[in-house]
């Protein structure tokens, strides 16, 4: 046996079924990523699942009991999950936390405008992105508008087959000579990334705007909205483009909103499997979580930073008449996965990853000891007593993971919801999907690692 350390693929040690099973779940993750276009919609999707399995919303209980299954939904954009445990919870609880907001491009509080016989809704954009990439594609409308009454209208346009889209049109190389000139950082000036939405005048209307005044009346028909309402909605487009498999030999996979929304159905499915398999044998309380507005800060009501997250807590301390636990000492004792994904080395950019210290696709969910960027700043930098609890408990369990860090040292850096548990006095370390082409339109990962993902939640919580 050899003591020195190599990455393995998890494809070439699976049996036949591990395989199907991968194949199995890669199938059903899919199908979750095709619907779960925001964050609203992660967490319609999730709750669907969760209730499927025999999880209720935690307000219809006034007592919990070990193996109870409860949700709570934080202002319809994200999702605390629990399994009650055995174990009294001042001894600590296991804690899964991933994110459901990806990149994309959120309209503007007064979107619409005419320009040269089109109507274009402007943006701004939403997270890290390479703006280039989100020209020139299809692209998908959704979200949740209000009207003058408060009623809440659901929007999703651009995903069904019959469904139009829409596009940001960007120039032809043919008059593109000052725009090649630019730096790709500044070439696309943000102010100018307007989705096209329609083209056709209102040949009834007195109004100047034609193109936009028959947008207006189109709304209007089919969902009662007036200009005004776009200043009460929360409305996206997110790239219209299928989850598919990649490849000649289908091992990765294509998609957008991959960071993180593998992580989070990852989350949703373990603590639902781990409660089946454990029954009324569970130990400690397993909690799940999705949240929201990580790819801007972890700002706001429906972040991590949330203190609803804290209430969510409370409420387990009361309703399982825990009353009197300090809720800082259940932090205390719990150990925390921060569930997000990580870069994985792009074969052709291999020269900004350590490559001994990076991800390799294919080998396995990737557990990063600290995140952050140059001198360790807002790192994220998880104990060596947890790190030898966490690869102990993934080694028992035979969970294939590599270990990695971002990329090389002031290439760039990044974080996650690690530090917001890890100020809590949890014990955090980071452990998820790599994928390249991050914060692209088109993610990838490896499908195998993606199911590797599933089985480390799975084993964290049944641990
Ligand atoms: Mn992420
Ligand atoms: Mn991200």
């Amino acid at each position: 046996m050899s003591i020195k350390y190599e990455k393995k693929d998890v494809y070439s040690t699976m049996e036949e079924q591990d395989l199907e099973n991968t194949n199995l779940y890669a199938k059903s993750y899919m199908e979750f990523l095709d619907k779960a276009r925001t964050e609203y919609l992660a967490v319609e999707e999730a709750i669907e699942i969760l209730e499927n399995n025999g999880f209720i919303s935690i307000e219809e209980k006034d007592y919990l009991e070990p193996g109870d299954r409860i949700y709570f939904v934080n202002k319809s954009k994200s999702l605390y999950v629990a399994v009650i445990g055995n174990d009294d919870i001042v001894k600590g609880v296991n804690i899964v936390g991933a994110h459901i907001d990806s990149p994309r491009l959120d309209i503007k509080p007064m979107p619409l405008i005419e320009k040269s016989g089109t109507a274009l809704m402007k943006t701004q954009y939403y997270g890290g992105i390479k703006k280039y990439q989100w020209l020139s594609i299809p692209l998908a409308m959704y979200g949740v508008m209000y009207n003058k009454d408060g009623e809440k209208i659901k929007i999703a346009i651009g995903e069904d087959e019959n469904d139009p889209v829409f596009t940001i049109a960007d120039l032809l190389p043919h008059l593109a000579k000052d725009q090649m000139n630019h730096k790709a950082e500044s070439f696309v000036d943000p102010e100018k990334m307007s989705v096209i939405v329609g083209s056709l005048k209102d040949k009834d209307s007195t109004e100047s705007e034609k193109v936009k005044q028959n947008i207006l009346r189109l709304l209007n028909e089919k969902y009662g909205v007036e200009e005004i309402d776009f200043a009460r909605s929360e409305i996206s487009f997110v790239p219209a483009l299928k989850t598919k498999f990649i490849g000649l030999d289908r091992g990765l996979i294509g998609g957008y909103g991959q960071d993180d929304r593998v992580c989070a159905y990852a989350t949703i499915r373990a603590i639902i499997d781990s409660a089946d398999e454990l029954g009324e044998s569970i130990s400690k309380t397993n909690i799940a979580m999705i949240v929201d507005k990580e790819e801007i800060g972890s700002i706001g009501t429906t972040s991590m930073n949330s203190r609803a997250f804290d209430m969510f807590v409370n409420k387990i301390i009361e309703k399982t008449n825990s009353l009197g636990v300090d809720k800082l000492e259940v932090y205390y004792n719990s150990r925390v996965l921060s569930a997000d994904v990580t870069a994985g080395i792009n074969p052709e950019y291999e020269e900004v990853h350590d490559i001994q210290n990076g991800s390799m696709i294919g080998c396995g969910i990737s557990v990063e000891k600290y995140t952050g960027s140059g001198g360790k700043y807002s790192a994220s930098d998880a104990n060596a007593s947890y790190m030898s609890e966490v690869m102990s408990l993934f080694d028992r369990n035979n969970v294939i993971y590599q270990v990695g860090t971002l990329g090389k040292i002031e290439k760039g850096g990044g974080g996650t919801i690690a530090y917001i548990l890890a100020d809590k006095g949890c014990e955090v370390v980071d452990c998820g999907t790599p994928v390249l082409a991050m914060h692209s339109p088109f993610e990838v990962t490896s499908k195998y690692d993606v199911y590797m993902t599933y089985l480390a939640y799975k084993a964290f919580y049944k641990d």
